[in-house]
């Protein structure tokens, strides 16, 4: 009888130790089931979709060349997995484990069915625990734990031939999802991105020699300084035991594995706390007093703040579904400070334009710069972009972003006093701002 190879966000071929545990018992299924049910507002917002159209259809081709094929299927998880399993008759579903709290209600509907494997983080999350049992709730005691089980195992390599069933199921036909935009279609400038496993393989490959300078540029919105796989990553094209071991022997690392680790630190939190997209980790913040302001929220998503790093940055986003992680902190900072709006509505604007958005590493970091989360107690840390923007040399990058201020020179491009007509005032100043949400702050205790 054939398994089913359940496939998430684990779309590789490469160390995938649900392929590999499935093929060793013999014929394989491979499907992707698009759910927009059981994630309920979290389905998949519409960068992501634009991605994984491309992965999925890259991912076809790379089982295609192994003699299998990906199945599709639409509809709500559990139900479409359990009626396949009847169908094919396949005894076993394999997949690898994810910690998304939907994931974890539909690994849970399927019961004894499911074959559950470790391989989508440095080493399995739920044995990374405090001496009493639970999930590290800071960042430094998860990465000293971590540690001490790096390196990584070795990544699986991929299995010569996937044996194929005697009979497939059919298909949905990938075009038939409409996960590309149309009307309109704003996918212009994704161009840049090629999403699929061999990409994945070969930017891991060019940063080897990159990740040297990685420590000095990281902060540096101006210059490719980062490795650019979150995407890649976040739809497992590239396992990151994978991408460990590819950085081994390069010069000066460990700055870079320490940032990879912020990724398992975020699932491992959904563990003890799968509700934190939604909810603040500090309860006292329920009681703080947002503003409702759609018209600040639209300047916001819109790069029309009158704050050119914040307006650069939240362009960069909407144009290429990426923004540089120094801007995401100085974009959310304003939006939850300066604007005093409830960090959830940057949340679901990052989930719906990120090509990385990941419910985990997005939910941990907008409530690590609000401050409310488990990890953090500092509403008072308010960035100020003026400042951030001089500091990490951003001249450049907002040439780029915002084309109203081209022609500004270094020194008055961060806040430019005479503005081009096109170009707005600014939304609040800088002190004002401050003092309201110091003032918030207070009101909580
Ligand atoms: P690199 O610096 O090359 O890092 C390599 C990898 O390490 C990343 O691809 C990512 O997987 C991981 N990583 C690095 N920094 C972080 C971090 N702070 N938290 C978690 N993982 C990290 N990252 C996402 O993948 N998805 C999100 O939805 C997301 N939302 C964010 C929202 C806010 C408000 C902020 C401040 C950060 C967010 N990040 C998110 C984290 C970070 O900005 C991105 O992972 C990073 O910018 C991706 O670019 P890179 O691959 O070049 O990073």
């Amino acid at each position: 009888t054939p398994s089913i190879l359940w496939l998430r966000q684990d779309l590789r071929l490469q160390d995938q130790p649900a392929l590999v545990a499935a093929a060793a018992e013999g014929a394989v299924i491979p499907v992707y089931v698009l759910d927009d049910e059981t994630p309920r507002k979290w389905r998949m917002g519409g960068a992501s979709r634009w991605w994984l159209h491309h992965s999925l259809a890259a991912l076809a081709k790379a089982l295609a060349a192994k003699g299998s094929r990906l199945i599709l299927r639409r509809g709500r998880t559990a139900e479409v997995l359990a009626a396949l399993a009847d169908e094919t008759g396949a005894a076993t579903i394999h997949a690898n484990r994810h910690h998304e709290p939907w994931w974890v209600e539909a690994e849970e509907a399927l019961g004894d069915r499911l074959c559950r494997h470790d391989g989508n983080h440095l080493a399995p999350l739920r044995e990374i625990v405090t001496g009493s049992g639970g999930q590290y709730r800071v960042y430094s005691a998860f990465w000293r734990a971590l540690s001490q089980r790096m390196p990584p195992a070795d990544p699986l390599p991929v299995p010569r031939q996937i044996p194929a069933p005697a009979h497939w199921p059919k298909s949905d036909r990938l075009a038939d999802w409409d996960l590309l935009p149309t009307k309109p279609d704003w996918s212009n400038g994704f161009a840049d991105w090629e999403p699929g496993e061999v990409t994945a393989l070969r930017r891991a490959d060019e940063f080897v020699d990159e990740v040297v300078d990685y420590e000095a540029r990281r902060d540096l919105p101006d210059v490719e300084g980062t490795s650019r796989l979150s995407p890649h990553l976040h739809f497992g094209e590239i396992g990151p035991r994978t991408l460990w071991h590819t950085l081994d022997g390069a010069r000066n690392a460990e700055k870079f594995r320490k940032e990879m680790a912020w990724r398992d630190f975020a699932a491992s939190l959904l563990i003890a706390l799968p509700d934190y997209g939604d909810t603040n980790g500090r309860p006292a913040f329920d009681a703080m007093k947002w503003r409702r302001s759609p018209s600040d929220l639209k300047a916001w998503q819109q790069g029309r703040t009158g704050y050119p790093i914040v307006d650069a940055g939240m362009r960069q986003l909407w144009t290429t579904g990426w923004m540089h992680n120094r801007v995401r902190m100085i974009t959310a900072s304003f939006l939850i400070k300066h604007l005093l709006i409830d960090w959830r509505e940057g949340e679901r604007w990052f989930w719906d334009t990120l090509v990385d958005a990941d419910y985990g590493n997005n939910s941990v970091n907008w409530q690590w710069v609000a401050g409310t989360g488990v990890d953090s107690n500092m509403w008072g840390r308010i960035m100020a972009p003026l400042v951030q923007s001089e500091k990490f040399d951003a001249a450049g990058y907002i040439r780029e972003w915002v084309p109203e201020l081209r022609d500004l020179g270094d020194a008055d491009i961060h806040d430019p006093v005479f503005r081009p007509k096109d170009y707005p005032d600014k939304i609040i100043g800088h002190r004002e701002a401050r003092e309201r949400a110091l003032a918030a702050g207070r009101a909580l205790r």
